[in-house]
């Protein structure tokens, strides 16, 4: 039986969605996870009110029934998603097939054009997939040449491919692909709290453990008279661009006043070393506020070197004594290779955005770049209040900025 063009579908209608280092789990978490991802790419897709009747399972694959053409662009940004493709469909009949392969080959294949087929399958056949890749190309070779194009076949170097994927009862046929984010999927790694500032690190480094499956918890310190004006508002914009990636859920920001500490602070702590005991507050703020959400981990920007402040020795200090499973994410990475995410994920414009104005009042000019062991530590011995009493006022006077996104 041959189909008739006329029969084919004029539209594309399914989005074939592949992942990855989930079908490596067991059973049963493979099967929880899947279930996870298929219900956060239904979340991504209405948050981006794209039109979609179905979202299937089926082997390691999900199938959105869709032909809005935004379905793939918008389950690319899914976490857990290695590639997405848009595909046309039928019946895993070779006549079928090879009719909608030529039909769409015999399109997007110009004159003169190199072509190939790429076939897979799974599920029993009564053909091969090299067999069903020859009889396609036969397929397009006859209808370029019946539409006046000359074809040529080049398997190594075309400049067009056709792709078919023969699955038991139905077959899809594309020919573009597009790279989704990978990792886990959302809420399947549990949550974080994540020092977010309206600087260009902090965001990145939520979003690569975003893409590892946490959600974030994201923790903002509003110095307030040490603060810029429009520091806060980028924050919470960047927050926002953060929660679009993981749609469809309520979400809190936590806006810490730090006004009365970097007061109090700054009456004992000399200069030199105010913005280590301002990181040293912000971790134990951050500790407090994990416990309270139940959460995980501590994420933060650092990325070793990157500024004066940003030293091993520093770091060591500022957490010296503490027990807080802090992240640095971007603790070996460039900041051309941060900024390259910044860009991608969205966040970037936002980080940039500057009135003139300095950011933090109170870093002085010459901070301390080597800090020894004990010197946070001696600091907070210093001080003329209690420490544990300011974090409970502290948490407990946090704005909460509640929303759904
Ligand atoms: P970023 O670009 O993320 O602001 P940065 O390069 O400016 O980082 P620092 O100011 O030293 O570096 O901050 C290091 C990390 O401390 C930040 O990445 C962030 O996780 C956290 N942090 C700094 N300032 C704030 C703030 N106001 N609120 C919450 N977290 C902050
Ligand atoms: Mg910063």
């Amino acid at each position: 039986m041959s189909i008739q063009s006329t029969d084919l579908p004029a539209k594309k209608t399914i989005v074939i969605v592949r992942y990855g280092e989930l079908s490596l789990k067991s059973k049963g978490v493979r099967d929880r996870y899947e279930q996870i991802l298929k219900n956060n790419i239904q979340q991504m897709l209405e948050y981006h009110n794209v039109a979609f009747s179905k979202i299937q399972r089926d082997f390691g694959r999900i199938f959105i029934h869709s032909s809005d053409p935004a379905a793939a662009e918008k389950a690319a940004l899914v976490f857990g998603v290695v590639s997405v493709s848009s595909a046309y469909t039928c019946p895993s009949d070779p006549a079928a097939i090879t009719a909608l392969c030529a039909e769409i080959g015999s399109e997007m294949i110009a004159d003169g054009e190199k072509y190939a087929v790429r076939a897979r399958r799974s599920g029993n056949h009564t053909f091969t997939s090299n067999e069903i890749a020859r009889q396609c190309g036969d397929a397009i070779w006859n209808k370029l040449v019946e539409t006046g194009k000359t074809p040529a076949v080049d398997l190594t170097n075309p400049d067009k491919e056709v792709f078919v994927e023969v699955r038991q009862t139905n077959s899809y046929v594309y020919s573009e692909t597009i790279k989704g984010p990978g990792g886990f999927p959302t809420g399947t790694q549990g949550k974080m709290v994540v020092l977010l500032s309206g600087g260009i690190d902090s965001p990145v480094a939520a979003w690569l453990m975003m893409k590892r499956g946490i959600e974030i918890i994201p923790v903002f310190f509003d110095n307030e008279e040490y603060a810029g004006s429009i520091v806060a508002e980028k924050a919470i914009e960047n927050a926002k661009v953060l929660f679009s990636w993981m749609p469809g859920r309520k979400q809190k920001i936590y806006r810490i006043k730090n006004g009365e500490y970097m007061k109090k602070m700054m009456q004992t702590t000399g200069p030199k070393n105010i913005c280590l005991m301002c990181k040293r507050f912000m971790f134990r703020i951050a500790g407090a506020v994990m416990e309270k959400e139940h959460a995980s981990g501590i994420i933060t920007g650092s990325s070793l070197g990157q500024v004066a402040s940003q030293t091993a020795e520093n770091m060591l200090s500022e957490t010296y004594g503490l027990s807080l499973p802090l992240y640095h994410p971007l603790l070996a990475f460039d900041k051309q290779e941060i900024i390259d995410i910044a860009q991608r994920i969205g966040t970037f414009d936002i980080s940039i955005r500057s009135n003139g104005e300095k950011e933090c009042l109170a870093v002085p000019d010459k901070p301390e770049v080597k800090a020894v062991l004990t010197a946070a530590v001696m600091e907070e011995e210093k001080m003329v209040f209690d420490i544990d009493e300011m974090i409970q006022k502290t948490v407990m006077n946090a704005e909460i900025i509640e929303m759904k996104i």
